[in-house]
């Protein structure tokens, strides 16, 4: 019998299997591929999601295996420097292949003592009163106390589950792939700038020796199942660009559809879903990963307080209530993207508006903040601007701040030098420091690095303490 069974070693199965890890939480992820994905794209990290690395003394780890970026030119993909002033030591963006960053955080929970299956797809899901039945397609089945489904946008768990998944079905596919061209590079260089005045779903760009990056709209939508043929590339590139540019030797094909979604309910008893499999959204901006490793992040901490027997009652269901608006947010956002992308004249104008807009450092930076993530602010119910917000990495005594946070545990960040965690002490570090960097007396913090309790006065800080890591020990 396992603590939690995850289903999918996608970037958010991984990392919350090492997040339950940190807990000595027993975990078994279960993955249906015998063998890692080998769609070379490249995904985007965004500030938010750095910080979670560095937060676990993993960011050192990933960084030689990207190429940073300044953190800009995201939104809509309309090119504007970096705003000024964001709030972290992390203020770029990570490119990296997405086989490589999964590579890495599967590691990652292995190393911590995750079990990972390969090879096992789930088929069937029953839950009671005391656990959860998971069966594989071979007709194996296992038990767990949890099953969380971070098995992707075609979630096996949340069709098993039954939990409604409404939004908007796709209405336009993209083609992307790697593939040789044989033209010469001045050619195709010539003909893409001109066409991506107009056209935002259109790219074709060196990716290696003798290779190209292409991305180009599909003519309809079909079963997205199906991998394009290089027959279809030329076709459309033909359409948009009024030549194929003689592609050919593709390394790998795929499409991708915009189809908007989000699920009903983040939790049914003991299962649990997170990542792709709760929201999709088109890739415009680079959020879906992030937005996964994230919720795995917020959901890691709480389903280890349930199963170490300490969370307060209704901790686990914050999950739901703190994540859902964040991704409700995204989708929104890459809803508002898509119009700005499409080549009609109305949006083009509105596009063109924008642009002009975002020259106001302030709206430049709302827009950054929000696709990095780092202007998410739980609602923790009335207080400070700062409660509910992340802590960006502050100068410490002893450094920075998110050295002190690699365990997963909570921080109480005291100016004062007089308050203490008491019975807590097991779950929650305490660090007195008055040269941190606060312009405020003292912060608690939770394991995921969101301030939960700003003030000075001890009792108000014993209510916060058992308000997120319950009952104090004797
Ligand atoms: C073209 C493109 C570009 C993108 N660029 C970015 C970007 O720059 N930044 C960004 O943040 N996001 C980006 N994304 C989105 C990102 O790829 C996804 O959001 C991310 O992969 C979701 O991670 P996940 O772990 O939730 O799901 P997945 O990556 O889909 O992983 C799910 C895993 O579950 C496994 N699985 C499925 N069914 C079962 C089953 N029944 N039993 C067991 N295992 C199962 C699958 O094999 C898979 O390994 C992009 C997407 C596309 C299409």
């Amino acid at each position: 019998m396992f603590d939690v069974i995850i289903a999918g070693c996608g970037p958010t199965g991984a990392m919350l299997a090492a997040e339950l890890r940190l807990h000595d939480v027993r975990v078994l992820v279960l993955e249906k591929e015998t063998e890692p994905t080998s769609f070379v794209r490249i995904v985007g990290l965004h500030i938010r999601s750095l910080e979670l690395l560095a937060m676990r003394g993993l960011l050192d780890r990933i960084l030689p295996h990207g190429r940073q970026r300044p953190a800009a030119g995201f939104f809509a993909a309309i090119p504007k420097p970096a705003p000024t002033g964001l709030d972290s030591a992390y203020a770029y963006l990570l490119g990296i292949p997405q086989p490589v960053i999964e590579r890495l955080l599967a590691d990652h929970a292995i190393g911590l003592g995750a079990q990972v299956r390969r090879g096992c797809a789930v088929a069937g899901v029953e839950q009671d009163d005391e656990g959860v039945t998971v069966e594989l397609a071979d007709g194996e089945q296992l038990r767990s106390r949890y099953l969380v489904g971070c098995d992707g946008g075609r979630s096996t768990v949340r069709k098993l589950l039954g939990v409604g998944f409404p939004g908007e079905p796709a209405r336009t596919e993209t083609l992307m792939g790697e593939m040789a061209v044989g033209v010469p590079q001045e050619e195709v260089a010539a003909r893409v700038a001109g066409l991506r005045e107009t056209h935002h779903r259109f790219w074709l760009r060196p990716a290696g020796v003798g290779v190209y990056s292409v991305v180009v709209p599909a003519r309809g939508v079909s079963d997205r199942a199906t991998p394009p043929t290089l027959e279809d590339f030329r076709q459309q590139l033909r359409a948009v660009a009024g030549t194929d540019f003689g592609v050919h030797s593709p390394r790998w094909m795929s499409r991708f559809g915009d189809a908007t979604r989000l699920v009903d309910r983040y939790r049914v008893g003991r299962v649990l879903l997170a990542g792709d499999a709760a929201h999709i959204h088109p890739p415009i901006g680079g959020q879906g990963l992030n937005l996964g490793v994230q919720d795995a992040f917020n959901l890691g901490w709480k389903l280890a307080a349930q199963i170490r027997g300490w969370a307060p009652e209704t901790l686990l269901d914050t999950y739901q209530a703190e994540r859902r608006p964040v991704a409700e947010d995204v989708l929104d956002n890459t809803r508002a993207q898509m119009e700005l992308s499409s080549s009609e004249p109305g949006a083009q104008a509105v596009r063109r508006l924008l642009t002009e807009l975002m020259d106001f450092d302030e709206v430049n930076r709302h827009l950054i903040e929000k696709i990095t993530a780092i202007g998410i602010r739980y609602d923790f119910g009335a207080g400070p601007d700062l409660l509910g917000r992340r802590l960006p990495d502050i100068d410490v005594k002893q450094g920075h701040l998110y050295g002190l946070l690699h365990r997963g545990r909570g921080l109480l960040l005291d100016r004062t030098e007089r308050l203490t965690v008491g019975g807590w002490s097991d779950l929650v570090d305490h660090l007195a420091d008055p040269t941190a960097a606060l312009d405020v007396p003292c912060v608690l913090l939770r394991p995921d690095g969101h301030v939960a309790w700003i003030g000075d006065d001890q009792q108000d800080l014993d209510d916060h303490l058992s308000r997120w890591f319950g009952k104090p020990a004797n």
